[in-house]
């Protein structure tokens, strides 16, 4: 089969990942399922893998396939398998968790002390198939495709993970401000005006992005190419900042928002990655503010998600490739060319 697969960590997204024949995988787990991969979101992680950000965090065995936001059609299974059979569409959970250590009893998928991780710790879908396992397939109700809702994998879980702990502390009356709206940020505004009573302040330097935020039901737009967004802020929300900020970007210049940006009591969550956070300890005791971090989200999350797509309160904007252009979209989101999500069809 074909997979674009990473030979070594580079800075140069033009050559990041080889298109190669390997061998198809095998089961020889009875709880394992082959996908035939349909769809694969193409991620600013990936970009971040191939740049070797995840190298210390993570076992990373090289070559690897990436791409962790899978969705396609089972095509055989191990013998123990019950939830889906040959034919079925699913929509793949990044994570195959072993289901008995501590924190998969505690339901916490990302926690799983005997985890593995497609495209991340172990090969994934940039390929024409994708071994995983029961636990973490879902099936799709009638009429949603693979090929449509496969960034939700990850760009939709991790952008529900946090809105959903967002939403739990907005109350009617309560500001939001969402900051990056991408591939996670279009969806994150999208599920904060499904789930909450909350106004929502969008900012991004993309006009394009801007646009995609009110469609989603953002209720404020600010460029901070042409607005200072803590003045913005402090004047939609009559100086008393916004609860919940979602950071889908995590640059230094969008970290130091917080003390700035965020209401007293607030949080401030960091979703997206790459910078630093440097304030002093003084700003998060005055303000009573936290920086909560994020990783992905819970089995239970990503079938809420389907969920929420399933009844129309959620789209994915995407932009459709071929798996031998991987290295032309690793290029074009390091420009910033492109809206919503990429999705790779192998
Ligand atoms: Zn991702
Ligand atoms: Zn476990």
């Amino acid at each position: 089969m074909r997979a674009a697969r990473l030979h070594e960590y580079t800075d140069d997204m033009s050559e990041g990942l080889a298109i190669e024949e390997i061998d198809r995988p095998e089961i020889t787990r009875s709880d394992e399922v082959i996908v035939e991969v349909e769809g694969a979101g193409w991620c600013q992680t990936d970009n971040h893998i191939i740049e070797g950000m995840w190298e210390p965090y993570v076992p990373q065995p090289l070559p690897m396939t990436l791409g962790h936001e899978n969705a396609g059609t089972v095509i055989e299974t191990g013998e123990e398998v019950e939830i889906v059979e040959e034919g079925d569409p699913v929509i793949c959970h990044p994570v195959q968790t072993c289901g008995t250590c501590r924190a998969c009893r505690q339901g916490e998928t990302m926690y799983c002390e005997n985890d593995a991780f497609n495209g991340l710790t172990t090969d994934g879908g940039f390929a024409d198939y994708l071994l995983t396992n029961e636990r973490a397939v879902i099936p799709l109700p009638d009429g949603v495709e693979p090929i449509d809702i496969a960034p939700h994998a990850d760009a939709g879980i991790t952008a529900y993970h946090a809105a959903k702990k967002a939403v739990r502390k907005l109350n009617p009356g309560d500001h939001a401000v969402i900051v990056g709206i991408g591939g996670l940020g279009h969806i994150g505004v999208q599920v904060v005006d499904a789930m909450s009573a909350a106004q929502i302040t969008a900012v991004d330097l993309k006009d394009s992005a801007l646009e995609l935020a009110e469609e989603g039901g953002a209720d404020h737009l600010v460029n901070p190419e042409q607005e200072d967004v803590r003045e913005f802020v402090d004047s939609v929300t009559d100086g008393k900042g916004a609860a919940q900020v979602l950071d889908f970007v995590g640059a230094d210049v969008t970290t130091e928002y917080a003390p700035d940006i965020t209401a007293a009591g607030g949080d401030h969550h960091i979703i997206g990655y790459g910078g630093h956070i440097h304030e002093p300890a003084q700003a998060l005791v005055n303000g009573e503010f936290s920086y909560v971090g994020n990783i992905v989200g819970q089995y239970t999350e990503l079938q809420e998600l389907v969920a929420l797509v399933e009844q129309g309160d959620v789209d994915l904007h995407t932009s459709r490739y071929d798996l031998e252009e991987v290295n032309t979209v690793a290029e074009k989101l390091e420009h910033r060319e492109i809206d919503g999500r990429a999705v790779i069809t192998p």
